[in-house]
């Protein structure tokens, strides 16, 4: 394909900065991409992203768009050793209603970490010819000429010396959930976008530990979900590459999971059934106990001010979710894909591109973010949520899906499918689930037809079933 223009500047290396770089090449000639960190060699941590030490759950949709933008990726994934399983036979979610049926679904999910995900996209990134990749640099400010972003200020990390300047036809700012670019954009005279909150005040304790032998042929992922309003604890356990399972703890409005050996164990063990605390007892830990707080969904809405002209925002620097849904990284790709759209149809001139770009973006994740929110506003504490008759409505309409998946696979299935973002949510709207749930609500079935367990109590609490 010719490309239309010389230089576009991506500010910040992680998902959403390398998906973007690789669908920049399509349009402009050479792509710089600035990251504050010295990039690992393979699929190590880095301080510029602490979450990876964490679970990170690749929906299918998201995968589906990797593979389409970095061809072959899933086979560097098995090479590395992360195992290959269906969502429906071989995941174990507890849902308010019990056990997930075993159902196959045909929703494949890679068990491959957060570190080699990254990895090998990066691998990819800097064999490009037309990208270069900038380490150790940090982004500190924007340049600007009559309205539009000409390029940016930037100096190797931990020095205070003048920084210099990059000049590019396009920026786009890609820096993750502690972007400072509303600030870059104030003191650049431009008002700061509204920031909208929405919080079950959510927290992560993460351990990996060698896969326990229950986990290394079936039952790969145990998914033990809070259940709003009493049960605040949940786990999530997945087999990954190298014979390493790695269980995140979470608990909601404030019910954090310790990140000291015996604290972890103790918040495990008061998990609302026993089947992750038996596997870790007497695992083998590999590595440290990693915390993280705060875990809220985040807006900046940048497509309600007026922007300087050749600057777009995408990725969690736009909109940070709170991470149970697995939603981030799969919407980092999507919205790649709507900047490739936005890019082949609108960049010439590159003057209006970023306008357009933000309002589109501004629909496609609206789905993410109703889903994400309106989840946490079951929480009584959660701050900044709707509870508005819709959002009720959803609430129950899912509870009734909930309760006929139990005992109908198909139900299972388009619930697993929608998910991961292969079917729209309608789906569960059509004709033969809507007759179900109704018939449901009419005559609710036993709930514990996928055996339910009886929750260990926390104290003081109610169980929800
Ligand atoms: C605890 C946790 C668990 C998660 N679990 C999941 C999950 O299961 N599934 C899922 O899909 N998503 C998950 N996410 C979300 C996911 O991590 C992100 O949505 C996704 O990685 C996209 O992030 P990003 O590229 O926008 O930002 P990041 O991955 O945070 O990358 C931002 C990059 O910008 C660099 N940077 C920042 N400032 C500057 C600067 N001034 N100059 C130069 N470089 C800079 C940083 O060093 C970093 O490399 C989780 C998030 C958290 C916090």
């Amino acid at each position: 394909m010719k490309t239309k223009h010389a230089h576009a500047l991506v500010i910040g290396g992680g998902i959403a900065g390398l998906l973007a770089a690789r669908v920049l090449t399509d349009t402009f000639e050479r792509v710089t991409i600035i990251e504050r960190d010295q990039l690992p060699t393979g699929y190590q941590e880095r301080p510029g992203t602490p979450q990876a030490s964490h679970l990170h759950v690749l929906l299918a949709r998201g995968h589906q768009i990797f593979e389409q933008l970095f061809p072959n990726l899933t086979e560097e994934w098995i090479a590395a050793g992360a195992p290959t399983f269906d969502h429906g036979l071989h995941g174990r979610t507890l849902y308010k209603t019990g056990w997930s049926p075993r159902v196959q679904s045909d929703v494949i999910v890679y068990g491959a970490s957060r570190m080699l995900v990254e990895g090998s996209i990066r691998h990819r990134v800097l064999k490009h010819p037309r990208i270069e990749v900038l380490q150790g640099q940090d982004v500190v400010a924007l340049v600007h000429e009559n309205d539009t972003i000409t390029g940016v200020q930037l100096r190797p990390r931990g020095f205070n010396q003048a920084p210099h300047t990059i000049s590019a036809d396009l920026i786009v700012h890609s820096a993750g959930r502690n972007s400072r670019l509303h600030e870059w954009l104030a003191v650049l005279g431009y008002d700061q976008p509204e920031k909208t909150i929405v919080t079950a005040n959510v927290g992560y304790s993460t351990r990996s530990f060698v896969t326990p032998e229950r986990m290394k042929h079936e039952d790969r992922a145990w998914l033990i979900l809070p259940r709003p309003p009493h049960i605040r604890r949940g786990g999530i356990m997945i087999a990954l590459e190298n014979n390493i399972t790695t269980l995140t703890l979470l608990g909601v409005e404030e019910d954090y999971p310790p990140t000291d050996e015996a604290g972890f164990m103790e918040f495990a063990r008061s998990l609302p059934v026993p089947e992750i605390y038996e596997m870790i007892k007497d695992a083998t830990p590999v590595g440290p106990i990693h915390g993280y707080r705060k875990l809220e969904n985040q807006m900046y809405h940048y497509d309600r001010i007026k922007m300087p002209k050749r600057l777009l925002v995408l990725g969690d620097a736009y909109t940070a979710l709170n991470p149970i849904y697995g939603q981030g990284m799969t919407v980092a790709s999507e919205s790649a894909m709507a900047l490739s759209d936005v890019l082949r149809m609108y960049s010439d001139p590159l003057d209006e591109i970023g306008v357009i770009f933000q309002k589109r973006l501004a629909k496609m994740v609206a789905g993410a973010w109703m889903l994400s929110t309106s989840e946490d506003a079951r929480w009584p504490k959660a701050q900044g949520a709707k509870r508005d008759p819709m959002t009720r409505f959803l609430h129950w309409y899912l509870d009734q899906v909930l309760a006929v998946l139990m005992n109908d696979p198909i139900t299972y299935q388009t619930f697993i499918q929608v998910q991961h973002g292969f079917k729209m949510p309608t789906a569960l709207f059509q004709p033969r689930t809507l007759l179900r749930v109704l018939a449901n609500a009419i005559s609710p079935k036993s709930r514990t037809a996928g055996q339910t367990p009886e929750p260990h109590l926390q104290t003081g609490e109610v169980p929800t079933l």
